[in-house]
């Protein structure tokens, strides 16, 4: 696979980033001062936000040994974020051996970072692309090296869907992601929602960085499932979708709804 060389004057330190305060907010490396500051300002906003990150990432971890249990191999992971351990291949590697992941994110250092890490056998790439463009995913070479859009997809939607302005019609690019995949695809999905607790100040943190935060209410998270029907327990806070440990402190808190879906 090509990659153009990067170097370190193309990041962008100017401005924070959602992959990079991610990460902060998980403990990574891979972050700098803008979004640390960002990440601190976060926590302040929302206190439960660096419980809430891990329990999205936990619930990501769950649903990929979900769906690659009922038999999908591919998975269409848009909006990857930085690598963190278990990576989404590596979760679905320790329910079957042959299983294909096709990473897409916009973030150049995503592109990078996430490059490094895989192996070079196709059966992962790492794809530049922008969720605002969905054909151009989905039309992608290095996509369509991995994903066979004849056999069941699962789609992954995970923490990205709040970077959509509603003038950017989210559920527009959905539809049109949900439109290329055949019958017993599922799609994963987790949302940022102010449902459980005020969070306009979490919003406004995201005023000056590369995407803004753009909270919405369960009706409207749902609406993104249109063509699917969801799996128990349908839309839930994230630490309570099907659970494999205990809940972690202030989940009640938590501003994450994560649902699992199969397409008809
Ligand atoms: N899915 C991972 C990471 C979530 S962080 C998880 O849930 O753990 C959100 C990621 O979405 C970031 O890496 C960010 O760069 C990416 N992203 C945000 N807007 C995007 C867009 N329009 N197109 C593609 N990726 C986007």
């Amino acid at each position: 696979m090509e990659r153009k060389p990067f170097r370190v004057e193309d990041i962008d330190t100017s401005r924070p980033h959602p992959a990079r305060i991610y990460d902060y907010l998980l403990g990574g490396k891979d972050h700098y001062e803008v979004d640390r500051q960002a990440g601190d300002q976060l926590a302040v906003a929302a206190p439960e936000v660096r419980i809430g990150v891990q329990a999205n990432r936990a619930f990501l971890r769950r649903a990929v040994r979900h769906v690659v249990g009922t038999g999908v191999r591919q998975l269409l992971d848009v909006g990857t974020g930085l690598p963190t351990s278990p990576n989404v291949h590596e979760s679905a590697l320790e329910v079957a051996p042959d299983v294909r992941v096709a990473y897409v994110d916009n973030d150049p250092i995503v592109n990078v970072h996430a490059g490094a890490l895989l192996s070079h056998t196709g059966s992962t790439s790492i794809v530049l692309a922008d969720l605002r463009d969905p054909q151009a995913i989905l039309e992608h070479p290095d996509v369509r090296e991995v994903i066979d859009f004849d056999e069941p997809v699962a789609l992954l939607l995970v923490a990205i869907l709040h970077f959509l302005t509603d003038a950017e019609k989210p559920a527009e690019v959905v539809a049109t992601l949900r439109d290329a995949l055949p019958p017993g695809s599922h799609l994963v999905l987790s949302h940022a929602t102010g449902d459980f607790a005020d969070r306009s100040n979490a919003q406004a943190v995201y005023n000056g960085a590369t995407a803004t935060l753009n909270l919405r209410a369960r009706a409207e998270v749902e609406r993104f499932f249109d063509g699917f029907d969801l799996i128990d327990p349908g839309l839930a806070q994230v630490p309570f979708w099907r659970p494999d440990a205990p809940p972690p402190p202030r989940s009640a808190e938590i501003g994450f709804y994560g649902g699992v879906a199969r397409k008809r």
